[in-house]
């Protein structure tokens, strides 16, 4: 089949680069099939709250259950779809299903909410975002309360001031607003004032070292107090330690999200978490 021989007309290449092209024409042929296919799965990740100890938010979080690949993570998949602008579909397809798990979910546990990521291209693509968003709660009749948006701030940098007038028609919906890998970027005070977020995750790189790392400890610190400053409410991301929980309790982040509680897990399995998750156990 012509396809083994290499796209055509590519004698000049060297061999490696035309495997490397054959490598990516192929993945991106494959993630064009996955969406028909339904090879997409949503994970779900429990956040929970400091001073309630209850769950109080699951994060949706793409996988690809690929034939023969396995189960393969977004670092893989999710650039490859944001370039070739495939991610606009997928992302679609993510607030749809996301929102009938949250649904379901919430028919046990009527407090739950669910917030999903988006990813530039989305949101350069207004109109199909908030259709997107608009079907999803009309389909299960959720307030948009229920749902957040997590964006990131190199997001924002990228799409610049077009990027504002979405961020309030989102939150003119209801919908929450989070600032995903906070600390990564390079939002000015008077950025985050301006921008409906109204919650800020810390991002996983700088809990990592937390508490023996000295400079860990010092951004996480200058965080909480900007955050204070500000009015926004403070999620942790990549907890996976104790102590690394002792030292954001002791500054009063409200929400911890990490492997030390859960990783993120497929429907039926974090429907199974929510209902024996015991918080006298451990971990405080
Ligand atoms: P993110 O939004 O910052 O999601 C958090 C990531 O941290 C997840 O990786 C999660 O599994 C991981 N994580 C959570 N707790 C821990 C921990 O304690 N230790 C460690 N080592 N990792 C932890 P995941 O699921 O591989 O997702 C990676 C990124 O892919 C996400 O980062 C997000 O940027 C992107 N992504 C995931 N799902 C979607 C989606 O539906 N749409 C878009 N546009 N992007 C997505
Ligand atoms: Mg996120
Ligand atoms: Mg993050
Ligand atoms: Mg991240």
């Amino acid at each position: 089949e012509a396809r083994k021989k290499g796209p055509g007309g590519m004698a000049f290449y060297s061999p490696k680069v035309s495997e490397k092209a054959l490598t990516h024409f192929v993945l991106l042929r494959d993630l064009e099939r996955a969406l028909e296919r339904q090879e997409f799965v949503l994970y779900f990740q429990p956040r929970i709250a400091l001073s309630s100890r209850k769950v109080t938010s699951l994060e949706a979080l793409i996988r690809w259950q690929a034939p023969e690949k396995g189960l393969v993570p977004p670092g893989e998949f999710i650039p490859p779809l944001e370039d070739s602008g495939l991610i606009v579909e997928v992302g679609r397809w993510v607030i749809r299903e996301a929102a009938r798990a949250l649904k379901e979910l919430r028919e046990e546990f009527p407090e739950l909410r669910l917030s999903f990521n988006v990813s530039v291209k989305q949101f350069l693509d207004q109109e199909v975002l908030l259709s997107a968003l608009r079907e999803a709660l009309s389909e299960t009749g959720l307030p948009g309360q229920a749902l957040e948006m997590e964006i990131t701030e190199s997001l924002l940098f990228k799409v610049g001031a077009s990027g504002e007038g979405l961020l309030e028609e989102v939150a003119g919906m209801g919908l929450e607003i989070a600032l995903d890998d906070f600390g990564t970027g390079y939002s000015s005070f008077a950025y985050l004032k301006k921008i409906p977020a109204r919650t800020l995750k810390i991002d996983y790189s700088f809990v990592k070292g937390l508490p023996e790392s000295r400079e860990d400890a010092e951004v996480v610190m200058a965080i909480v107090s900007m955050a204070r400053n500000l009015g926004k409410r403070l999620v942790a991301e990549g907890v996976e330690r104790k102590e690394q929980l002792a030292f954001l309790a002791g500054l009063g982040v409200e929400e911890i999200q990490g492997f030390l509680f859960a990783r993120p897990l497929p429907l039926e399995e974090v429907r199974l978490f929510l209902r024996t998750f015991d918080p006298s156990k451990a971990f405080w």
